[in-house]
Protein backbone atom coordinates (compact mmCIF):
# COMPACT_ATOMS: atom_id res chain seq x y z
CA UNK A 1 0.00 0.00 0.00
CA UNK A 2 1.27 3.37 -1.15
CA UNK A 3 2.78 5.51 2.17
CA UNK A 4 0.15 8.46 1.12
CA UNK A 5 -2.51 5.92 1.42
CA UNK A 6 -1.78 4.39 4.33
CA UNK A 7 -1.34 7.61 5.85
CA UNK A 8 -5.24 8.75 4.87
CA UNK A 9 -6.09 5.01 6.12
CA UNK A 10 -4.43 5.97 9.58
CA UNK A 11 -6.29 9.76 9.65
CA UNK A 12 -9.29 7.71 9.10
CA UNK A 13 -9.22 5.21 11.45
CA UNK A 14 -8.09 7.55 14.44
CA UNK A 15 -11.22 10.05 13.40
CA UNK A 16 -13.26 7.32 14.01
CA UNK A 17 -11.43 5.76 16.92
CA UNK A 18 -12.20 8.92 19.36
CA UNK A 19 -15.25 9.30 21.13
CA UNK A 20 -16.37 13.00 21.24
CA UNK A 21 -15.29 14.24 18.36
CA UNK A 22 -16.94 14.07 15.02
CA UNK A 23 -16.39 10.44 13.27
CA UNK A 24 -15.75 12.58 9.91
CA UNK A 25 -14.21 16.23 10.75
CA UNK A 26 -12.77 15.64 13.77
CA UNK A 27 -14.40 18.82 15.28
CA UNK A 28 -16.15 18.23 18.54
CA UNK A 29 -19.40 15.93 18.23
CA UNK A 30 -23.04 17.21 18.81
CA UNK A 31 -24.02 15.80 22.57
CA UNK A 32 -24.23 12.32 22.85
CA UNK A 33 -23.61 11.91 18.79
CA UNK A 34 -20.86 10.90 16.69
CA UNK A 35 -20.55 13.50 14.36
CA UNK A 36 -20.85 17.15 14.29
CA UNK A 37 -24.30 19.18 12.91
CA UNK A 38 -22.37 20.62 9.50
CA UNK A 39 -21.28 17.13 9.08
CA UNK A 40 -24.20 15.76 9.41
CA UNK A 41 -26.17 17.93 7.15
CA UNK A 42 -23.60 17.15 4.23
CA UNK A 43 -24.10 13.28 4.44
CA UNK A 44 -25.70 12.09 1.31
CA UNK A 45 -29.14 11.62 2.34
CA UNK A 46 -31.41 9.93 -0.09
CA UNK A 47 -34.45 12.70 -0.26
CA UNK A 48 -35.69 11.13 -3.18
CA UNK A 49 -36.14 6.93 -3.21
CA UNK A 50 -37.57 4.75 -5.10
CA UNK A 51 -40.77 3.74 -2.71
CA UNK A 52 -40.12 -0.01 -3.99
CA UNK A 53 -36.37 -0.32 -3.83
CA UNK A 54 -35.14 2.97 -2.40
CA UNK A 55 -32.80 3.84 -5.33
CA UNK A 56 -32.73 7.44 -6.17
CA UNK A 57 -35.13 8.52 -8.56
CA UNK A 58 -35.85 11.96 -10.21
CA UNK A 59 -38.47 14.50 -8.31
CA UNK A 60 -41.89 13.53 -8.34
CA UNK A 61 -41.53 9.90 -9.40
CA UNK A 62 -42.15 7.54 -6.62
CA UNK A 63 -40.80 4.17 -8.90
CA UNK A 64 -37.54 3.86 -10.48
CA UNK A 65 -37.84 2.24 -14.12
CA UNK A 66 -36.61 -0.84 -13.09
CA UNK A 67 -39.61 -1.47 -10.27
CA UNK A 68 -41.29 -0.18 -13.38
CA UNK A 69 -40.24 -2.92 -15.76
CA UNK A 70 -39.19 -5.72 -13.39
CA UNK A 71 -40.29 -5.34 -10.15
CA UNK A 72 -38.87 -7.18 -7.40
CA UNK A 73 -40.67 -9.74 -4.78
CA UNK A 74 -40.17 -7.01 -1.51
CA UNK A 75 -42.82 -4.36 -1.06
CA UNK A 76 -40.18 -1.43 0.37
CA UNK A 77 -37.14 -0.39 1.04
CA UNK A 78 -35.74 1.35 3.72
CA UNK A 79 -32.32 3.42 2.87
CA UNK A 80 -31.82 6.78 4.43
CA UNK A 81 -28.18 7.29 2.82
CA UNK A 82 -26.97 6.57 -0.23
CA UNK A 83 -23.50 4.60 -0.57
CA UNK A 84 -21.22 7.18 -1.18
CA UNK A 85 -18.03 8.70 0.69
CA UNK A 86 -17.95 9.08 3.82
CA UNK A 87 -20.57 6.34 4.30
CA UNK A 88 -18.73 4.42 1.70
CA UNK A 89 -16.02 4.76 3.99
CA UNK A 90 -17.92 3.84 6.90
CA UNK A 91 -19.22 0.56 5.63
CA UNK A 92 -15.75 -0.26 4.60
CA UNK A 93 -14.18 0.21 7.80
CA UNK A 94 -17.02 -1.78 9.68
CA UNK A 95 -17.25 -4.77 6.88
CA UNK A 96 -13.43 -5.44 6.14
CA UNK A 97 -11.83 -3.66 9.65
CA UNK A 98 -14.62 -4.41 11.41
CA UNK A 99 -13.75 -1.41 13.27
CA UNK A 100 -16.58 -1.22 16.39
CA UNK A 101 -17.28 2.17 16.26
CA UNK A 102 -17.81 2.35 12.75
CA UNK A 103 -21.00 -0.47 13.14
CA UNK A 104 -21.94 1.98 16.41
CA UNK A 105 -21.83 5.11 14.06
CA UNK A 106 -23.76 3.10 11.20
CA UNK A 107 -26.75 1.44 13.11
CA UNK A 108 -27.37 5.48 15.36
CA UNK A 109 -27.26 6.74 11.60
CA UNK A 110 -29.83 4.26 10.46
CA UNK A 111 -31.77 4.95 13.46
CA UNK A 112 -32.66 8.95 12.47
CA UNK A 113 -34.38 7.20 9.57
CA UNK A 114 -36.26 4.20 10.69
CA UNK A 115 -38.79 2.76 8.65
CA UNK A 116 -42.30 4.50 8.16
CA UNK A 117 -44.31 1.43 9.77
CA UNK A 118 -43.95 -0.72 12.55
CA UNK A 119 -42.21 -4.40 11.66
CA UNK A 120 -42.19 -7.57 13.46
CA UNK A 121 -39.02 -8.21 13.13
CA UNK A 122 -35.43 -8.30 12.01
CA UNK A 123 -33.77 -10.21 9.49
CA UNK A 124 -29.76 -9.55 9.02
CA UNK A 125 -28.77 -10.79 4.92
CA UNK A 126 -27.00 -14.17 6.61
CA UNK A 127 -23.84 -15.51 5.66
CA UNK A 128 -22.33 -18.66 4.49
CA UNK A 129 -19.89 -20.25 6.99
CA UNK A 130 -16.94 -19.65 5.31
CA UNK A 131 -17.48 -15.64 4.97
CA UNK A 132 -18.24 -15.83 8.25
CA UNK A 133 -15.09 -17.54 8.49
CA UNK A 134 -13.11 -15.17 6.50
CA UNK A 135 -14.63 -11.79 8.10
CA UNK A 136 -14.25 -12.64 11.50
CA UNK A 137 -17.73 -12.03 12.55
CA UNK A 138 -20.80 -11.24 11.25
CA UNK A 139 -21.46 -7.52 10.94
CA UNK A 140 -24.92 -7.58 9.72
CA UNK A 141 -26.36 -9.57 12.25
CA UNK A 142 -24.60 -7.33 14.81
CA UNK A 143 -26.24 -4.24 12.83
CA UNK A 144 -29.67 -5.91 13.35
CA UNK A 145 -29.07 -6.52 17.10
CA UNK A 146 -27.88 -3.20 17.74
CA UNK A 147 -31.21 -1.97 16.02
CA UNK A 148 -33.46 -4.13 17.69
CA UNK A 149 -32.91 -3.19 21.34
CA UNK A 150 -33.29 0.46 20.23
CA UNK A 151 -36.48 -0.12 17.98
CA UNK A 152 -37.80 -2.80 20.18
CA UNK A 153 -37.76 -5.27 17.75
CA UNK A 154 -36.97 -9.54 17.73
CA UNK A 155 -33.96 -9.76 15.40
CA UNK A 156 -34.65 -13.77 13.68
CA UNK A 157 -32.05 -15.27 12.20
CA UNK A 158 -31.64 -17.64 8.51
CA UNK A 159 -29.01 -19.58 7.52
CA UNK A 160 -27.70 -19.38 3.94
CA UNK A 161 -27.26 -23.29 3.22
CA UNK A 162 -26.31 -22.59 -0.83
CA UNK A 163 -22.62 -21.37 -1.73
CA UNK A 164 -23.36 -18.49 -4.50
CA UNK A 165 -21.33 -16.30 -5.33
CA UNK A 166 -20.89 -12.78 -3.70
CA UNK A 167 -23.96 -10.39 -3.86
CA UNK A 168 -21.30 -7.74 -4.61
CA UNK A 169 -20.48 -8.88 -7.93
CA UNK A 170 -23.61 -9.58 -9.38
CA UNK A 171 -26.17 -7.27 -10.76
CA UNK A 172 -29.66 -7.07 -9.62
CA UNK A 173 -31.39 -9.93 -11.81
CA UNK A 174 -28.30 -12.41 -10.93
CA UNK A 175 -28.76 -11.77 -7.39
CA UNK A 176 -32.35 -12.97 -7.43
CA UNK A 177 -31.74 -15.97 -9.69
CA UNK A 178 -28.93 -16.39 -6.85
CA UNK A 179 -31.38 -16.37 -4.24
ZN1 LIG B 1 -17.93 16.97 11.38
ZN1 LIG C 1 -36.99 0.94 -7.57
Amino acid sequence: MAFKVWLQRGGQWIKQAMPGYCAFCLAPASAGRGWCATCLGELPWNLQPCRQCADPVAHGDSLCGHCLIDPSAFSTTQAGLLYQEPIKQLVHDFKFQASPRSGTLLAELMLLTPPATQVDALLSVPMTATHARARGFNQSYWLAESLSSQLGVPVVSARWIKDSPSQRTLNRRYRRMSS
